[in-house]
């Protein structure tokens, strides 16, 4: 393109909040086949809540209840699991921690330090609570420390299928329940997806959240199921993103976290949503300022010069 061009490109998109970090990006743009997109935080607002606290059941499997008798002697087992986890999850600043700990509060329960504390990236967090070790997170955390996720299993599938992101709270080696959060799917996530279908351009799916859920969002929103690669660990969306683009297909990839960043900087195009975080912009080769999905869709038509300029 003539410089003029690349200017007038640079300004419209800039007018719709579409930042290029310059001209070659903005020819690329319009050459992708695949938009790869995080879950949440880009597809879903990333305000996670917590709405479900389910402790398991104990005659079911004999003894739940006996083993805490001391601990409960003042809290309902509903509030003892809520408790337990959140003052865990006290020392993480995951967006999932965040929205245990605020249930708690809001709930009225005591949130207390951990007096050790450790995260599991892709998994969870172990930390000590009142002189017990803690484990809040995914099967797989609880499977690695020798506990048996089974008892939890219905409830855990039930979360997951409403969409819902479940995790295993356990104590002492004994499985207490299941906390859930809730995330939003961000209001033009399912035109985004149609818009760019209409283009051709396919749709998929990358989030470290378990295959259920994944395949909740990506049904509401319209990505195709066979297309969400889920449960994948911080380190190997990068990998992902280059086993997609083997046989030259051309990524973009659209994130928001520091998990995200080497994802950004493997794609054909990497796109960061402008609240993320600040090393995702850095990775990234265009930025969309207003958060909303829909400017993946401005920002090809901006590089194709089919976006008029605003007046
Ligand atoms: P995402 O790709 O959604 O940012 P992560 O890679 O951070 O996901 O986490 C993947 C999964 O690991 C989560 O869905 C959750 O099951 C578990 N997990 C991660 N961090 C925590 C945490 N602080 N507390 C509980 N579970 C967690
Ligand atoms: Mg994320």
């Amino acid at each position: 393109a003539t410089p003029a061009a690349t200017m007038v490109g640079t300004t419209i998109g800039a007018q719709n909040g579409v930042l290029f970090k310059g001209g070659d990006v903005l020819e690329r743009v319009k050459d992708v086949d695949v938009v790869v997109f995080d879950k949440t935080g880009t597809l879903t607002e990333g305000e996670m809540s917590l709405t479900d606290v389910e402790p398991v059941d104990a005659a079911a499997d004999g003894g739940v209840a006996a083993e805490t008798a001391d601990e409960t002697a003042d809290l309902d087992d509903e509030s003892f699991l809520l408790s337990v986890a959140a003052s865990a999850e006290h020392g993480s600043e995951h967006p999932l921690a965040e929205a245990i700990v605020e249930g708690a509060e809001e709930r009225g329960l005591a949130v207390s330090d951990p007096e050790s504390f450790e995260n599991v990236p892709g998994h969870g967090v172990r930390a000590t609570v009142d002189g017990a070790e803690v484990l809040v997170g995914n099967r797989k955390l609880l499977r690695d420390n020798g506990i048996d996720p089974e008892p939890a299993a219905e409830t855990m599938e039930r979360l997951e299928h409403e969409g819902k992101t479940a995790m295993l709270v356990a104590r002492d080696g004994v499985l207490l329940g299941v906390v859930a959060t809730a995330d939003t799917v961000k209001e033009s996530a399912k035109r985004t997806v149609e818009a760019l279908h209409e283009r051709d351009v396919e749709t998929v799916m990358l989030t470290g959240d378990n295959e259920r859920t994944a395949r909740a969002v990506a049904d509401e929103v319209g990505i195709p199921r066979e297309n969400v690669h889920a449960e994948v660990l911080p380190e190997d969306k990068a990998d992902a993103v280059e086993e997609i683009q083997t046989s030259g297909t051309r990524a973009m990839m659209v994130g928001d976290g520091v998990n995200d960043a080497p994802a950004l900087a493997a794609a054909f195009v990497g796109t960061a949503i402008g609240s993320g975080t600040d090393v995702a912009i850095e990775a990234a080769d265009v930025t969309l300022m207003r958060d909303d999905p829909y400017d993946v869709v401005k920002a090809i038509r901006v590089s194709e010069g089919t976006l008029a300029k605003v007046k």
